[in-house]
């Protein structure tokens, strides 16, 4: 543990173990420690990703529906490749560590994640306590779409890694255009949100009966898309809760917020250990 950081996980468990209620508010920094790639700038995601720079493109470029309409193959390559990736990936223990702080002081809890990589479902969280703001790269709809349906990708894509283009192109069971997963991309005005709105709804009826003090975790949020920092900030507003920030970078918040400036990992170990004391 960072000695540095000591008062700040003393703070944090001690609310930790006042709290009745906790809800996990997750961004692409809750992954890295899983060995996820965090695509943060150009060179981020060039490194995960070396196909596309020769090609000039950014993780802004890739994850664009566009390809799905020009050229499927090139479209579901850079899918179905992170479709596997996060198939293939565990949940770091900071996932287990949420789970046993649960338990052990009897919160009820919500999660809400920007992340599209279904790890809070691996790590055995139920979906109904789970609000995927950006979609679930697990899930499928059409691309033109035909209809609002939304359904489970159970299928294997393998994708040349020369060339990032998918070997095999999914497919709408209704109408048989071309599918996608059903996430959020840049510039898309074709995500079905409805999966996720039902989830938000979940979410909703939560607020509306948790018991106080509520306690905000949130984890590897940045600064860039604002939807995770804010929720969490309407709910200090709102409902008095008091939010620990765990991140290596944009770590400031006022108090009595608490600031703890390192990974998700050693964040949540630090106040592990804090709470064992
Ligand atoms: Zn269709």
């Amino acid at each position: 543990m960072s000695m540095e950081f000591n008062h700040s996980f003393q703070m944090a468990a001690s609310a930790i173990k006042k709290a009745r209620t906790l809800v996990i508010t997750t961004g692409a920094g809750m992954g890295v420690d899983s060995g996820l790639p965090d695509y943060r700038g150009e060179k981020g995601f060039w490194t995960a990703y070396p196909m596309y720079e020769p090609l000039g493109l950014n993780y802004y470029d890739a994850a664009n529906p566009m390809h799905f309409d020009e050229d499927p193959a090139f479209g579901w390559g850079f899918y179905a490749h992170r479709i596997d990736l996060y198939r293939r990936t565990t949940p770091h223990r900071g996932f287990q560590l949420l789970q046993e702080w649960i338990n052990r002081y009897e919160m009820d809890y919500f999660v809400i994640t920007s992340n599209v990589d279904g790890q809070f479902q691996k790590a055995g969280f139920p979906s109904d306590k789970i609000y995927e703001v950006h979609g679930s790269i697990h899930y499928l709809q059409c691309t033109r779409p035909c209809s609002n349906a939304i359904w489970e990708n159970k299928e294997d894509v393998p994708v040349d890694l020369s060339t990032m283009r998918a070997k095999k192109i999914l497919r709408c069971p209704h109408c048989g255009d071309v599918s996608r997963p059903n996430v959020l991309m840049f510039g898309d005005f074709a995500w079905i949100s409805d999966r996720s709105d039902e989830q938000s709804r979940n979410y909703g009826s939560f607020l509306k009966k948790y018991t106080p003090p509520m306690v905000v975790i949130e984890i590897g949020a940045g600064t860039a898309i604002s939807t995770i920092r804010n929720m969490g900030r309407s709910l200090g507003k709102n409902h008095e809760a008091l939010i620990i920030r765990i991140n290596p970078r944009d770590y400031k918040i006022s108090p009595p917020h608490i600031s703890i400036p390192c990974g998700a990992l050693e964040g949540l170990q630090g106040i592990q250990s804090a709470l064992a004391q």
